[in-house]
């Protein structure tokens, strides 16, 4: 029987960030735009933002619901309303977060309970979702945020732990049996995956990787052209199954939806009137993700930098007007000198529909890998600036393994670049010798990634495969009854 005669319901339960919720509702359009239905897990905090985004599948006839359960701030002492990392992540906040987390299982369990979804697709770092989904005799698929690449580079860290064969934090080493030499040091990890004492982290952490060898498999915001060589190395060394029906963000086809993706923006926003008044790849994007990470003094040193390099470009900081004080972070008269060729823009950019502008011509990133992601789908070369997570595993990918970008020069967690690095990139992105280069690479790569979305492309095969080994699944009477 073909997954099209067999009407699947699947739940998508994502993690509460920003990262995380937004592929994942993409995630649920794209299974609900081939005739399944999908119904989606957040908290009420959260619930006016899936509601915007899904508002045109449902237009379309697309079956595709929301549920909201109860998050528990009071109990982890997190204040009211605070119910997305997105919203802030001091060390503390973040741990009381984590803490939150697994007592979203009772709520989940009723919800299955109820609505007895035939599939469930909960966020990697809800480890404890694969023993919920087996109580119901329903498979559990793990959503990473990350790509392939990331998720075996850390798998094997965490094998292999070559981390402990360098005498210092900064001293290279190789990751042991990937398919490239990948380079690096311990300054550049995640202080979680070397843990060996449990802080909150490091058990989900630990409990997210036990989880991956336990569930039925993964779900990935992919392409197989693009880090092929990491899903045979997933699914042959580490044994695992897993489909890449990426880049999700292709899901969204109407303007409207390409604008509303996380918080409000719209399609006539005005940066994107000024990019119409741009020459093609002539502007240089800036936006470090959905979360704000920069001290004062970095955010002048990126507006001296972009000042210095002559490029034209758009700066977004997630910073409003009375942040401003007396212009603690931007130099004085910096917008005014800039006039024309420079914007800032405060709070939150229509990402999709500037990466997709022809005037954008490079992309200034924190790695984030819905960034990275969106990026190759629009066929912009990038200078990397990871900060945390799995951000410093993305830039390898982007500059060692895809070569559509080159680094601004961090080189660990925490680690500032300087108005003269960041001169230097942009200038080398836009105009370097090296821009036809790395432009040409990722507009090719912009190709094949449209190419694998689209009917009889690799992720719409994929998608198919995962299809109709859930449709045969639950055909198994006992599991269904
Ligand atoms: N985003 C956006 N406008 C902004 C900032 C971010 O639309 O001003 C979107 C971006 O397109 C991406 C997501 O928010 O889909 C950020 O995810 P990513 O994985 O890049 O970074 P994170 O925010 O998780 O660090």
């Amino acid at each position: 029987m073909s997954s099209h005669d067999h009407e699947l319901h699947l739940a998508f339960f994502p993690f509460m960030a920003h990262g995380h919720m937004i592929p994942t509702i993409d995630l649920a359009k794209l299974f609900a735009s081939r005739g399944h239905k999908a119904t989606l897990i957040t908290t009420p905090n959260n619930a006016d933002f899936f509601a915007k985004s899904i508002y045109k599948s449902q237009q379309l006839g697309h079956q595709i619901s929301l549920i909201s359960v109860k998050f528990p701030s009071a109990e982890v002492g997190l204040p009211e309303g605070f119910e997305s990392l997105s919203l802030g992540s001091s060390p503390d906040l973040y741990q009381k977060f984590l803490k939150a987390i697994p007592l979203l299982e009772k709520p989940l369990d009723e919800l299955l309970q109820k609505h007895r979804p035939h599939v469930l697709v909960a966020d990697t770092l809800f480890s404890w979702a694969t023993d919920l989904a087996a109580k119901y005799g329903i498979p559990r698929l793990i959503f990473h945020g990350t790509c392939n690449f990331c998720v075996c580079a850390s798998l094997c860290l965490s094998m292999y732990k070559p981390y402990k064969k360098v005498s210092s934090d900064s001293e290279d080493f190789v990751l042991p049996n990937l398919p490239n030499e990948i380079k690096f040091s311990r300054n550049q990890i995640p202080s979680f995956i070397m843990q060996e004492g449990e802080t909150e982290v490091s058990k989900v952490f630990r409990a997210s990787v036990e989880s991956i060898y336990r569930s039925y498999g993964t779900v990935f915001n992919s392409f197989y052209e693009l880090e092929g060589a990491y899903t045979d190395y997933y699914r042959n060394v580490l044994g695992r199954k897993c489909w890449n029906i990426g880049p999700v963000s292709l899901t969204n086809m109407d303007p409207e939806e390409k604008a509303y993706r996380g918080e409000a923006s719209t399609v006539d926003h005005g940066c994107l009137k000024w990019l119409d008044t741009k020459k093609p790849n002539s502007v240089v994007y800036v936006c470090f993700g959905s979360k704000q990470k920069f001290t004062n003094e970095q955010l002048k040193e990126i507006a001296l930098g972009l000042q210095a390099s002559g490029q034209q470009f758009i700066w977004v900081v997630k910073k409003d007007k009375k942040d401003e004080g007396n212009g603690t972070w931007l130099p004085e008269g910096f917008e005014k000198r800039n006039e024309g060729k420079g914007l800032v823009v405060r709070g939150w950019a229509p990402q999709l529909l500037i990466l997709s502008h022809e005037a954008v011509g490079g992309f200034v990133t924190h790695c984030g890998w819905n960034s990275i992601l969106e990026a190759v789908s629009a066929g912009v070369p990038m200078v990397t600036w990871p900060m945390v997570a799995d951000q410093f595993f993305n830039q390898k990918l982007v500059t060692q393994v895809l070569m559509i970008g080159i680094e601004v020069g961090i080189q660990w967690v925490g680690d500032s670049a300087k108005k003269d690095a960041i001169k230097m990139a942009v200038t080398q992105i836009t105009a370097g010798e090296e821009a036809e280069e790395l432009r040409n690479r990722a507009r090719a790569l912009a190709e094949t990634a449209k190419r694998a979305f689209a009917e009889g492309g690799s992720s719409f095969n994929d998608l198919n495969s995962l299809l109709e080994e859930l449709a045969s699944l639950t055909n198994d009477k006992s599991l269904f009854p």
